[in-house]
């Protein structure tokens, strides 16, 4: 039998944002970004504790104006006001150097800066200005991310190294030119900030592009050259199920090699859809990678002709409606609840296997079986559930194995 073991993390440099550590063998980290103006201070507020109270660890806000410049300070005195300090990262392009400058309380009122070196100024201003934001880091004692992207790439390196390839005996394709000024707009640009006085763990490295296999030979690259702490996420992963698919897809490949040290999935909401989508995902591509836990399990087949009706699909709603109800108030009373596996299954091919390998699970009868439900504890039949009221009383078992598994034991 082959062994299998965790994936060893890459190692990285460990960088304190606020109270948050990327890095350094800490657990992987969930972010977002808001989409709101951010000089509305009221909605992007509203946004952000939104955001941190489903779970997005690290909120990114776009700082692209005086007004939205202005308007950080008073988000983060307002949100400590309301007791979350969740930190706060400044997203610039272009101007970030100005806005810092003419703000001074707004280095300091963010936990990190986020710096495209693709478009911080061309030709002769681009390292003046890149190094103006490297100072203004330095001066509020602030981390940075170097955040290199497909779409906003450095065009002077990306010129110069194709200019090198076509000069080359056997000269590689585009894309591979393209990674590898990426790889180098990122890699220099991160250097370039060390020699200022910068230190590796004051260093987040991202670059981003839209299609997968792209996104995995860069961060591979990322991992084999360098030691910094990585923000991994595909840029415009898109809509619905495709950006939900293509992330858990790069994510995942690279996250399983030990690669990545915060996440974000960029998906882009449908009209009306709330902005908490990105973080339930990176929550669920984390959990189901075993790498965290955020809430319980529910393992539930996917049924088929043995079971026509939709009473276990139902239970299997039901069950996770009531768990993700509960957690607000498990969380704080029952510690470890997360890691809770409970299984709905539909008939007797697979129920009674998956069941005896959760934690508490339910297999319910298919066609033709006789109309009762074994519920299994602990990989042991613990009752035979049967009749209207089967919902019920196995919500009640879950119920109480959480408070006897989870709850505060008397001193003994
Ligand atoms: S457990 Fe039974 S009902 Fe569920 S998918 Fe398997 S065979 Fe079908």
């Amino acid at each position: 039998m082959v062994a299998l073991s965790e994936p060893r993390r890459h190692r990285t440099a460990a960088v304190r944002v606020g109270g948050i550590t990327i890095g350094g063998g800490a657990p992987v980290v969930v972010q977002s970004m808001t989409n709101t103006d951010t000089a509305d201070l009221e909605s992007t507020c509203r946004q952000v504790v939104e955001l941190a109270r489903a779970g997005s660890e690290i909120v990114r806000v776009t700082v692209n104006d005086l007004d939205s410049a202005k308007a950080v300070p008073a988000l983060r005195e307002r949100l400590d006001l309301l007791g979350h300090d969740v930190p706060i990262v400044g997203d610039f392009h272009y101007n970030g150097h100005r806005l810092l400058a003419e703000v001074p309380e707004l280095g300091r009122a963010l936990a990190k800066l986020r710096i495209n070196p693709g478009n911080v100024g061309f030709g002769d201003k681009r390292d003046r200005q890149f190094e103006a934001m490297i100072e203004a880091a330095l001066a509020c004692d602030r981390p940075v991310r170097i955040g290199v992207n497909w779409g906003s790439l450095d065009q002077a390196l990306a010129a110069r190294l194709m200019d090198e390839n076509a000069a080359k005996a056997k000269p590689e394709g585009a894309e591979f030119v393209l990674r590898e000024a990426l790889v180098r707009s990122a890699l220099e640009s991160a250097a370039q900030a060390e020699r200022m006085g910068l230190g590796a763990d004051k260093i987040v490295v991202s670059a981003k592009v839209s299609r997968v296999p792209d996104l995995v030979a860069v961060y591979r690259e990322l991992a084999r050259r360098s030691s910094y702490a990585l923000h991994l996420g595909l840029t415009e992963a898109g809509m619905g199920t495709k950006g939900v698919a293509a992330s858990a897809a790069a994510l995942s490949v690279l996250l399983m090699d030990g690669i990545g040290d915060t996440i974000r999935c960029s998906l882009t909401p449908r009209p009306g859809e709330t902005r908490t989508t990105e973080v339930k995902v990176c929550q669920e591509i984390l959990q189901s990678l075993g790498l965290r836990s955020f809430a319980p399990e529910v393992a539930a087949c996917p049924g088929c002709g043995r079971t026509t009706s939709t009473f276990f699909q139902e239970l299997a709603q039901e069950i996770e409606g009531y768990l993700s109800q509960q957690m607000p108030v498990w969380k704080a009373r029952y510690p470890g609840v997360e890691t809770l596996k409970v299984a709905v299954m539909g008939c007797i091919v697979n129920g009674p296997g998956e069941s005896k390998h959760a934690d508490i699970g339910i297999s319910l009868p298919g066609n033709g079986e006789s109309p009762v439900a074994p519920v299994f504890i602990d990989g042991e039949k613990a009752a035979t559930l049967r009749g209207d009221a089967i919902a019920r009383e196995f919500q009640a078992m879950v119920e109480r194995y959480v408070e006897e598994r989870f709850g505060e034991r008397p001193a003994a």
